[in-house]
């Protein structure tokens, strides 16, 4: 399932996304397919790709799809993932209200969901922009409209499966001798979409950044 023709979709002033962002540890592989940032919340997106009737509930370990050629078939609920996967982002968001993150379990249009859940949104891709544009209050103000966007950016930049050696390179390409100006801590060396920057190695504790 390719999302990105369906993100264009999205205000860019208002909303945006990264896709396969790895949560830091590098130990544990732990992506999120996709997420959606905005001043409305923070939509934490799974794909399943499975195609048949899916049948589920909130509670159930396990889901089926029924298809007609092969029948009944389970596979683990992707509840329980997609809400480890938001409670590790607290703890690197904690000034943002868990309420404002939402789960999001998305399907292929051809994909029947006879499914009932209360944490997260079981839907079909061309439900997605529809539902995320439900959301009009804005919850999160500039600055931590801001804050989230440097944050998945520091993320993209582990990104690449592997991501330890990936961080010791970039550490290496910072420069020796200087250092946070806020805070004394090692400047980081990151490669960015609109241009190189260093970032403090303390962040998300100390947030000074500036262009390379
Ligand atoms: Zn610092």
């Amino acid at each position: 399932m390719n999302l990105e023709r369906i993100l264009k979709k999205l205000n860019k002033n208002e909303y945006r996304y990264y896709k396969k962002i790895h949560l830091g540890d590098p130990n544990k592989n732990m992506f999120l397919d996709y997420v959606i940032i905005s001043r409305f919340g923070v939509f934490v997106i799974r794909i399943v790709e499975h195609i048949g009737t899916i049948y589920g509930g909130e509670e159930d370990i396990e889901w089926k799809v029924y298809t007609k050629n092969r029948g009944i078939l389970k596979f683990k609920s992707p509840l329980p993932g997609n809400s480890d996967r938001i409670k590790r982002l607290y703890r690197d968001i904690s000034e943002i209200d868990p309420k404002n993150f939402h789960s999001i379990i998305l399907f292929p249009n051809k994909t029947k969901l006879m499914v009932e859940t209360i944490n997260a949104k079981v839907i079909n891709e061309s439900s997605m922009i529809e539902y995320i544009e439900e959301f009009k209050d804005e919850v999160l103000n500039d600055l931590k409209f801001d804050y989230l966007i440097q944050l998945f950016e520091s993320y993209k930049s582990f990104n690449g499966g592997s991501s330890l050696s990936k961080l010791f390179k970039k550490k290496k390409e910072a420069p020796k001798t200087e250092k946070c100006p806020l805070c004394g801590a090692k400047l980081i060396y990151k490669e960015g979409d609109f241009g190189d920057y260093y970032i403090c190695s303390n962040f998300p504790t100390c947030r000074y950044r500036k262009e390379a």
